[in-house]
C-alpha cells in the first residue's frame, strides 16, 4: 500500500524538490539551529526552539495546515530527536532521570474538530517516544477559544488574546516540558505555565521543534 501511495504521490525534498524524501540529506545540511535558554525564573528553567523557523523547516511545518502526512512529521521528529541527543546529551538525561512528562500545548475542540488533527500533539507524540520521555495529553486543558496568534500583529494584543486561555487537569505532575511546534514571542507557553504554577509545578522545560 505505501509502495502505491509512494508511487501517485512521491515525497519532494521541501528543500531542493528532489524525489525520494522531504529532507534530502544535501538540504539537512543548510537547517540551523538554536542553542537553550537558560531561565533565572523558577518552576521556568530555560526554553529550547531547535530549529529556526525559515527555509525548508518553514515549508514543512507549514505544509501540514493544508495536508496531513504522517511521514513528514516523523521525518521532521527524527532530525529533531537526532541533533538534540547528539549537541545536548545532558540536557535530554537531566529530563530522563527526573521524569519529565512533555505535554502538547492543546488547540481548543472547535479548531481540533475543524482542522481534525493537532500537530503539536502528533509531533510531541513522536518526539517523546524517541527521547524516551514520558507523553501526555491530559495536562492542560484548552478553557478558551483563541485567535492565531501569528495573525495578531501587536504584542499587548496577543497577551490579551491567551491570557487564561488554560486551565490545568489535576493533580499536575512535578516537571514538565511544555510542548508546542512553532513560538515566536512564547506568549502561548507563558500561559499555559502560569495556569500551572499555583499547582506546585517544581521544574519546567519549553520545548519547541521551531522558533
Ligand atoms: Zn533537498
Amino acid at each position: 500500500m505505501s509502495l502505491i501511495i509512494d508511487l501517485l504521490f512521491p515525497k519532494t525534498c521541501f528543500g531542493c524538490g528532489q524525489v525520494g524524501q522531504y529532507f534530502c540529506p544535501k538540504c539537512q545540511q543548510f537547517i540551523k539551529y538554536h542553542s537553550p535558554k537558560f531561565s533565572s525564573h523558577p518552576p521556568k528553567e530555560g526554553r529550547l526552539s531547535l530549529f529556526y523557523f525559515h527555509g525548508l523547516i518553514r515549508r514543512a511545518i507549514q505544509s501540514l495546515k493544508y495536508e496531513f502526512t504522517s511521514d513528514i512529521i516523523e521525518e521532521m521528529s527524527t532530525i529533531f530527536t537526532q541533533k538534540l541527543q547528539k549537541t545536548y546529551p545532558h540536557l535530554v538525561k537531566y529530563w530522563q532521570q527526573n521524569n519529565f512528562i512533555l505535554t502538547p500545548i492543546p488547540l481548543h475542540f472547535y479548531r481540533q474538530n475543524w482542522r481534525g488533527f493537532n500537530q503539536s500533539v502528533l509531533f510531541g507524540q513522536s518526539v517523546s517516544r524517541k527521547l524516551n520521555l514520558t507523553f501526555s495529553d491530559q495536562i492542560i486543558f484548552r478553557s478558551k477559544d483563541t485567535h492565531s496568534q501569528a495573525k495578531i500583529k501587536s504584542h499587548q494584543k496577543r497577551l490579551e488574546n491567551i491570557h487564561q486561555a488554560f486551565t490545568p487537569i489535576l493533580p499536575i505532575p512535578q516537571n514538565l516540558i511544555i510542548f508546542d511546534d512553532v513560538a515566536t514571542s512564547f506568549s502561548t507557553l507563558n500561559s499555559a505555565l502560569n495556569s500551572l504554577k499555583v499547582y506546585g509545578l517544581n521544574r519546567c522545560w519549553y520545548l519547541t521543534l521551531a522558533g
